[in-house]
């Protein structure tokens, strides 16, 4: 059985190397929406693919790139030191911050947290099935398991600036992420 959840971002960014000169010259922001697709080969005790509130921390990372500027780590040093030095929430990111590079890095990322949460509850074998990031109203860019070849980075090349990390519920989650450890999601953590 397959479930979704929608995901929204405000954003900015500059996407260096496409074809609208507005687009590669400009920061600009979007108003982004993520569908994450789950699915599982069995429901859990609730009858659920995996309950909603498990996945608050795919909402803390997605919401890492609110209010930021995204910065591709192939910018100049010139321009990397402005966007560092006028802004606190910057995550510096290995691809092209396009919705396709998004959806790529999105994948790389929510497969790992959802393969190192710990499940209680009876869940099956959980499965990400895609990632859509929708720019604009009227398209999107989608990642699936296909698309793993297109992933040539790693969760250590994203660095996400401190303004950031001040404001997760759970500061430890990223590194723990990183070091491929276990973890339980922050609300399941606070309802102990
Ligand atoms: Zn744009």
């Amino acid at each position: 059985m397959k479930i979704r959840k929608l995901f929204k971002f405000e954003g900015a960014h500059i996407v260096r190397n496409c074809s609208s000169e507005r687009c590669k010259y400009n920061i600009h922001g979007h108003s982004y929406v993520v569908e994450v697709f789950i699915s599982s080969n069995k429901l859990d005790k609730g009858f659920m693919v995996i309950d909603f509130i498990l996945l608050d921390i795919v909402k803390e990372f997605i919401d890492s790139f609110d209010h930021s500027y995204s910065l591709w780590n192939k910018e100049s040093d010139e321009f990397k030191d402005f966007i560092y030095k006028y802004n606190s929430r910057v995550a510096e990111i290995p691809v092209s911050p396009s919705a396709e590079g998004y959806s790529l890095m999105f994948y790389l990322v929510i497969d790992k947290i959802l393969k190192n949460m710990i499940l209680k509850n009876g869940e099956g074998k959980i499965s990400l099935d895609a990632i859509r990031v929708h720019e604009t109203a009227t398209g999107y860019a989608e990642v699936s398991e296909e698309d793993r070849h297109l992933m040539d980075f790693g969760l250590q090349d994203i660095i996400f600036s401190e303004g950031i990390g001040l404001e997760w519920k759970n500061k430890d989650w990223w590194n723990m992420l990183k070091q491929e450890k276990k973890f339980e999601s922050p609300e399941v953590i606070q309802n102990l």
